[in-house]
């Protein structure tokens, strides 16, 4: 099954996000507070996070004030994880929730993610309504005997901590060196404590919270990620693993210091599962590497493809839980795992205690695990076009004699290759994907698009 998405003004994918003092700012994050208290209606309690950025404390203010004006009570609980505030929500029964992040984009940014009671990220169809409310001018403000309370609850990310922890044997890590780069953001408060009641040494790099991200750039890029690299072959660790900005994703490099690409993480990441629950199901979207499917295929596991961004995945997996499918774990190819016995969300802190317990299993190092699974290559290329939707059209008709698969662009399989062609949904450009275990047959498809999409490009 797949959920189809939906147009929306402000929101994308994964939330609201703009530029601090232009087009985020407290008077937008006020505004959008005051329609989602007015769409939960008052009495009802809400959970609000924020990362580590500066801008941080003036949105979180005004978000507050929104939703209490609104006559809903908030519980501030600081800065912390997006997955640790989702997890907070849904094991404190809150009535939903506000993250101010801006995930891993540039410091300048930030952003508003809406939550649900079951700390699932908003859906398509509530976020429109929150927007119409907005856009309207149609919030309720409370009367001044029915206004919302403010409390604060700076501890609540324990919880967190906790579930991840109690999902393993005691002591797992024990022997083994981990290196953690949370980058400044809010992993700071959860990651290295995570590793340590496993059982772990830590070596930790950019451990405090800064909103200028003085040590590398919020998104956990190769280039960014060398002072990791040089600390995990420095301190002998195991592997090195560094977050995003929120630290929903997370990202590794090896034992010798290479950093993992994020379908090579989803792949092993699954196959820890896969060997438990042979024949279960994965679920990730079309953008990913078939390497993900061919190690779920070597423990009879099969892959359900979705359209792109985490929330869809994480709907399509309650989706098949509910039909009775064993679905043993989702995500995409950037580092963003969904774990569903752990919670409907991407969690970087659950995946770092995954590739560990993984090794813990195998017992052997993590670059002899990767260097078992088969070789793809994927090519990845973007071109700027106003004609994006024409482009999709004419590569449909093009294909027209090939299977394919349009519910995000157009996936087409020919031999052992597969691409997608894919508009973006916030630039105006085109994205074209082609992967193979054969990188000449690869690189054949993708010129053959190339060429194509040629006549469309500005
Ligand atoms: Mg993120």
């Amino acid at each position: 099954m797949a959920f189809a998405k939906l147009e929306k003004k402000f929101f994308g994918t994964n939330g609201a996000r703009g530029v601090t003092g232009k087009d985020m700012n407290p008077s937008f994050a006020l505004g959008i507070a005051e329609a989602y208290g007015t769409l939960l209606g008052p009495g009802k309690t809400v959970g609000i996070g924020m990362d580590t950025r500066t801008s941080g404390p003036a949105l979180d203010a005004a978000v507050k004030a929104g939703l209490t004006a609104c006559g809903c009570n908030v519980i501030d609980f600081g800065i912390l994880p997006t997955p640790a505030l989702q997890y907070v929500i849904l094991s404190k029964k809150l009535d939903g929730g506000v993250m101010i992040t801006a995930s891993h984009n540039p410091p300048e940014y930030n952003g508003i993610k809406i939550i649900e009671a079951d700390g699932t990220e908003m859906g398509d169809e509530r976020t429109i309504q929150i927007e119409q409310i907005y856009l309207n001018g149609e919030s309720k403000p409370a009367d001044w005997d029915k206004l919302g309370t403010a409390a604060e609850d700076f501890e609540a990310y324990k919880l967190y901590i906790d579930a991840i922890v109690s999902g393993f044997p005691e002591n797992i890590g024990k022997g083994m060196t981990v290196a953690i780069d949370p980058g400044c953001g809010a992993a700071c408060k959860t990651a290295p404590e995570i590793f340590k009641r496993l059982g772990c040494d830590v070596v930790v790099i950019n451990p405090e919270f800064d909103g200028h991200f003085p040590g590398r750039l919020p998104e956990p890029s190769e280039e960014g990620l060398k002072n990791l690299s040089a600390a995990v072959v420095k301190s002998g660790a195991v592997f090195g693993i560094a977050h995003d900005g929120d630290a929903d994703r997370a990202v590794f490099v090896d034992e010798t210091g290479k950093f993992m690409d994020g379908n090579i993480t989803l792949a092993l990441l699954a196959s820890y599962y896969a060997e438990q629950q042979p024949g279960g199901e994965i679920v990730t979207p079309v953008s990913s590497s078939g390497i993900i499917e061919a190690a779920g295929k070597e423990y009879g596991c099969t892959t359900l493809y979705t359209v792109v961004g985490s929330p869809y995945v994480a709907r399509t997996m309650r989706e098949e839980l509910d039909m009775g499918r064993n679905v043993i774990i989702g995500g995409e190819g950037n580092g963003g795992v969904i774990y569903p016995k752990h919670q409907f969300c991407r969690d970087g802190g659950m995946s770092g205690a995954v590739l560990l317990a993984l090794l813990a299993a195998r017992n052997v190092p993590l670059s002899a695990l990767i260097a078992k699974l088969p070789k793809y290559t994927m090519y990845q290329e973007k071109r700027t076009t106003p004609k994006a939707k024409e482009i999709t059209a004419h590569m449909k008709e093009f294909f027209k004699d090939i299977p394919m698969d349009t519910r995000d662009g157009i996936r087409i399989t020919k031999g052992g290759a597969w691409a997608l062609i894919r508009p973006s949904g916030t630039e105006p450009l085109i994205r074209v994907y082609a992967e193979s275990q054969d990188a000449a047959e690869a690189k054949e498809l993708l010129d053959v698009i190339l060429n194509e999409i040629k006549p469309f490009l500005a």
